[in-house]
């Protein structure tokens, strides 16, 4: 670990021993309270924070209380308090938290990340900053992993906080809104990740009133696991989504040909791979030969590198070094254009670590030797330029060039993406590691938890292109309702902290995108485990045969082993030859992962051999059973080095939990993705001195530290994939932050007439503005599109004299605003006021949410195009940015007018003599338009409630917008005047954009 870690964080520790002491001794002092006496401190915690303390100033005696309580509980001769029942299970309460548990607690209150190894009871840890916190009075919540580990640690925590008089809830998947409010509402909520995110995807994004809201604050979250969650699944949005309303993919059209070209592809590398082999097998081979052979592998390896054969080549490791050398020609500044003449040699090229693919001209050539330009996307700034400086061209025929210009375009990038997808599907991702087909599905294998995710579906048209592959029905792409990543979800609590068995290796990433600061917590007891090293061979036949060989030894002995595998396939192989060796065990994998949790608890009896994908059964303590002690303890071994050495050390701490033995090894060979990949050269030399015989291991320091240089290149790569996936969500997250926070004051103020009011006073303010326009360049004030707005929007005469009053635009505004005013007055006096206020949030909500919908499926489609477009020498970035921008303006522009045009088009009705007259009232005194809208609004929230998971139902339910803001009680902000919002921006360029 990093040396400037290790030292501050010894220097953070000693800070905390002396505050963990006062809790001691406040504890001890408590102990001569009778228990109403101590349950008493609640309250008075409460009054004293209302007085002005802070938290911070409590904490001490309030971990205290919560300290003695446990040990009350403990000692308690009454079963009701001595025993709780946890899923159906009675457990008798045994815990009185230990002193680094306190310092974890502290290091929790302060908001930053407690890294404490498996075992030590990070469950229990969190009682303390979650009492201390809902003292306040609002919802703290603790952030669980899964459903089950929620439900676990509710009931079992839970115990001591309700004694305390806390009300505690838990968030479960099935559960209706009527009852998630009511967890919400509790001092304390557990629940996961994704319930908590999805409640606030429907909360501010469909919610249509006050009534329908289930959660209540954003104040206090403790991430369990915290490393799996930010870091692990960060990379998969919570999207809710419908289908969408048009249908523009053509994977069953061009998959035949796409498959024809895999196949050409196929045959070609395979003579690549055919004369490399006879080349290398002359007896008599010159380093020219060999060189030969190297650039015809390293072809290969650009066409079709997950190909078998050319895995066999690699266990090499002159051959890998001899790639290395090659890729390192390729890619030199020297030598550019080399490479692309390498491409052309084939069909298509696949950037496996990049994950892209791109079709050369050959492969262009024989999709469609007819018209090979069918594939080469145009280059559209050029051919509007073209089109501009055409002065043969009308105004109307440039428009309409341009149009099509971009429908050409559109449809290239969609043919071209979804070519380039089918490639990715045929070429890297392989049935039963990524993906496994069920039901005529193609369902995502997580990657880490090797568990299926029904529902989940790959990103840009991926999921629909292994659809094709696999000949399932391929589904409608859908749209995107509402999303956020769970990253920008979690960074909108006042106060964010998390506790994890591995977090130090990540301590950069926390710090930069969650400000989250890790601290190390010392073990009760010191840690007994073994870590032996790395076991390296050349294939992972070789290997596979050595890890049965080493869990025979362990199980003849009676010492149980855990084996942590990266997929399922490697999970199933195990499981096969163990079978093969007559060794009974346990498989946890993505096949079968409801008993999870007790298998894993079991896996630490004498004689157990239990095969895991990684962080399987995770949050699930393994204890060993009597007699493992003597025998060593569990014993851990990992099938694989995986990418990132986090989740190695998750595994690796699965075991010696308590000051309990343990040990551990990781096998390796080098057909491992990691070692092809990322495996420096290094390694390979190292093996080669060493001279490595068939069957044979190698077992060093330095190979170990070399692997994990490795690891640590590709955590460098994923957190920048990481990094990426969040530059671009900003950009969503700061639209959608904006359109919720609008949406939630149009369902939640009691005053819906001064926010409607405000929207049609931008618009109109934002149109004078524009006739002024005229005005500032010296020409005549022009006010009749201003005028033809107002008439078709607003259906009451406004009198010519009004546009006279044109002394500035404020004077133009005030004069039209008022007459707004009065006719809507007029109006008011006229309907039942509970129909009106319905129906002003009712008009804007609609029109946020019809609007911004259309806008995600325009900022998911930029998305595409975008990336597209780094084809170019483009940022798409910067170009996303720019464009996002501009249809953000866009839709906001587009709800104000939806706003002014609907409010009236609802309240007024004309008559023929163009009188107004009141709309047709029901026998219930309501507007007679309203019931029926009313009704079918109730249903669209319901089931979305009810079927809204990650994926949506038939119904396309809304979304929200964004600021429109002007102040109603200071409406003369001018477009150049500071902002009211105090940002210090032009008020144009802040809330009056
Ligand atoms: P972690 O989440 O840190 O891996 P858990 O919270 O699952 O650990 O706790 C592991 C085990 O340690 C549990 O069985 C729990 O009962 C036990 N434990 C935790 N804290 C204490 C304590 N202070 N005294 C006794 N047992 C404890
Ligand atoms: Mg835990």
């Amino acid at each position: 670990m990093n040396k400037l870690f290790v030292g501050r964080n010894k220097r953070v520790v000693n800070k905390l021993w002396p505050l963990v002491q006062k809790v001691n001794r406040q504890a001890e002092e408590y102990r001569s309270l009778s228990d109403d006496e101590l349950k008493a401190k609640t309250p008075e915690f409460k009054q004293r924070l209302q007085n002005g303390e802070t938290t911070d100033d409590i904490m001490v005696e309030a971990f205290a209380v919560v300290k003695d309580a446990c040990r009350r509980l403990k000692e308690s001769k009454d079963p009701a308090e001595n025993s709780v029942e946890v899923t159906g299970h009675v457990l008798q309460w045994d815990m009185i938290p230990f002193d680094v548990q306190i310092m974890g607690g502290i290091v929790l209150h302060r908001g930053n990340i407690s890294e404490m190894a498996t075992g030590e009871g990070k469950t229990l840890v969190a009682t303390m900053p979650l009492y201390l916190n809902a003292l306040t009075g609002r919802n703290v919540q603790l952030v669980t992993v899964n459903d089950y580990l929620a439900l676990r640690d509710s009931q079992w925590m839970g115990h001591v906080l309700r004694w305390l008089g806390l009300t505690v809830g838990c968030i479960q998947g099935n559960q209706d809104p009527e009852t998630r409010r009511e967890q919400y509402n509790c001092d304390v909520t557990y629940g996961t990740n994704s319930e908590f995110g999805f409640d606030y995807l429907r909360d501010m994004g469909m919610a249509h009133s006050k009534e329908e809201l289930v959660q209540r604050d954003y104040f206090y979250a403790i991430v369990d696991e915290i490393d799996s969650i930010l870091i692990d699944e960060a990379r998969t949005p919570l999207i809710i989504a419908g289908p969408s309303k048009v249908s523009t993919h053509m994977y069953d059209k061009v998959k035949p040909s796409v498959e024809a070209l895999y196949g050409q592809q196929f045959k070609l590398v395979a003579g690549f791979l055919q004369q490399a082999r006879a080349l290398l097998d002359k007896p008599d081979a010159t380093d020219a030969d060999k060189d030969q052979a190297y650039h015809l592998l390293a072809k290969v390896q650009l066409g079709m590198p997950k190909h078998k054969l050319l895995k066999r080549f690699m266990e090499e490791p002159a051959v890998r070094k001899g790639l290395e050398r090659v890729d390192i020609e390729w890619h030199s500044d020297t030598n550019r254009g080399l490479l692309q003449e390498v491409k052309q040699e084939l069909y298509f090229t696949m950037d496996e670590r990049g994950g892209e693919s791109e079709l050369s001209e050959k492969g262009r050539n024989y999709l469609m030797p007819s018209d090979p330009t069918a594939f080469v996307m145009p280059d559209l700034p050029d051919i509007f330029s073209a089109i501009d400086a055409d002065a043969s061209l009308s105004e109307t025929e440039k428009l309409e060039k341009r149009k099509q210009a971009q429908v050409e375009f559109d449809r290239k990038s969609q043919l071209l993406h979804n070519i380039s997808q089918l490639l990715r599907a045929y070429c890297l991702f392989e049935k039963d590691v990524q993906y496994v087909v069920q039901d005529n599905k193609v369902i995502i294998v997580d990657e880490f938890t090797g568990r299926p995710q029904p529902g989940r579906r790959f990103s840009e048209g991926l999921h629909q292109a292994l659809e094709a592959k696999e000949n399932v029905v391929i589904e409608r792409e859908t749209q995107t309702l509402a999303s956020i990543t769970i990253q920008n979800y979690f960074r909108m609590y006042e106060k964010l902290a998390g506790m994890t068995g591995t977090a130090a290796t990540e301590a950069t990433e926390f710090k930069q995108i969650y400000k989250l600061d890790v601290v190390s917590i010392p073990t009760n007891r010191p840690c007994q485990r073994k870590d032996h090293n790395d076991r390296v061979y050349k294939t992972q036949r070789e290997k596979y045969k050595a890890i049965i060989d080493e869990i025979r030894e362990c199980h003849d002995r009676g010492q149980p082993v855990l084996v942590g595998t990266i997929s399922v396939e490697v999970s199933e192989l195990l499981s096969r030859l163990l079978t093969r060796a007559n060794i009974i065990h346990n498989v946890l994998n993505a096949k079968q992962n409801q008993s999870e949790a007790e298998i894993v608890a079991r896996a630490g009896q004498k004689g157990a051999v239990t095969i895991a994908t990684n962080m399987a059964g995770r949050g699930t303590d393994i204890k060993l059973g009597p007699g493992v002690k003597e025998l060593g303890g569990l014993h851990v071994i990992g099938s694989e080095r995986h990418d990132s050495r986090r989740i190695d050390l998750q595994l690796r701490g699965r075991c010696a939990r308590q000051g309990d033995p343990g040990s551990s090894r990781f096998y390796v060979s080098l057909e491992d993705n990691l070692m092809r990949l990322f495996g420096s050269d290094r390694i390979a030399s190292i093996m080669e001195r060493l001279g490595m015989e068939e069957g044979q291991d190698l077992s060093h320091p330095l190979l170990t530290s070399s692997i994990e240089r490795a690891q640590k290149r590709v955590e460098q790569q994923h957190f920048g994939i990481r990094k990426r996936t969040l530059d671009y969500d900003d950009v969503m997250n700061k639209q959608r932050s904006a359109v919720y926070e609008l949406r939630h004051e149009i369902i939640t103020t009691d005053d819906s007439r001064a926010l409607l009011m405000r929207f049609i006073y931008t618009a109109v303010a934002e149109r004078v503005e524009a006739a002024f326009a005229s005005k500032v360049r010296g020409e005549a004030l022009d006010t009749a599109p201003l005028q033809e707005w107002l008439g078709r929007t607003i259906p009451f005469p406004f009198a010519p004299e009004t546009f006279q009053a044109t002394a500035s635009p404020d004077d133009l505004t005030e004069a039209i605003m008022k007459r707004i005013e009065e006719a809507y007055q007029v109006k008011e006096q006229n309907e039942p006021p509970e129909a009106t206020r319905w129906l002003e949030r009712y008009v804007m909500l609609g029109a946020i949410d019809n609007l911004y919908q259309n806008h995600l499926y325009d900022m998911d489609d930029l998305r595409q195009s975008v990336y597209l477009r780094s084809y170019g020498q483009r940022d798409p970035l910067v170009e996303y940015k720019q464009e996002a921008f501009r249809l953000y303006e866009t839709l906001m522009g587009g709800i104000k007018d939806s706003v002014c045009t609907n409010i009236f088009r609802y309240q007024l009705l004309h008559d023929e003599d163009g009188q107004t007259r009141l709309p047709d009232l029901d026998e219930n005194g309501e507007l007679a338009e309203l019931p029926a809208a009313k009704a079918a609004m109730a249903q669209r929230i319901q089931t979305m409630h009810q079927q809204y998971g990650q994926f949506g139902t038939e119904e396309q339910p809304s979304q929200p917008m964004q600021p429109v803001t002007i102040r109603r009680d200071m409406p003369k902000v001018g477009r150049n005047d500071p902002c009211p919002c105090g940002s210090g921006k032009k008020y144009k360029n802040c809330h009056g954009r």
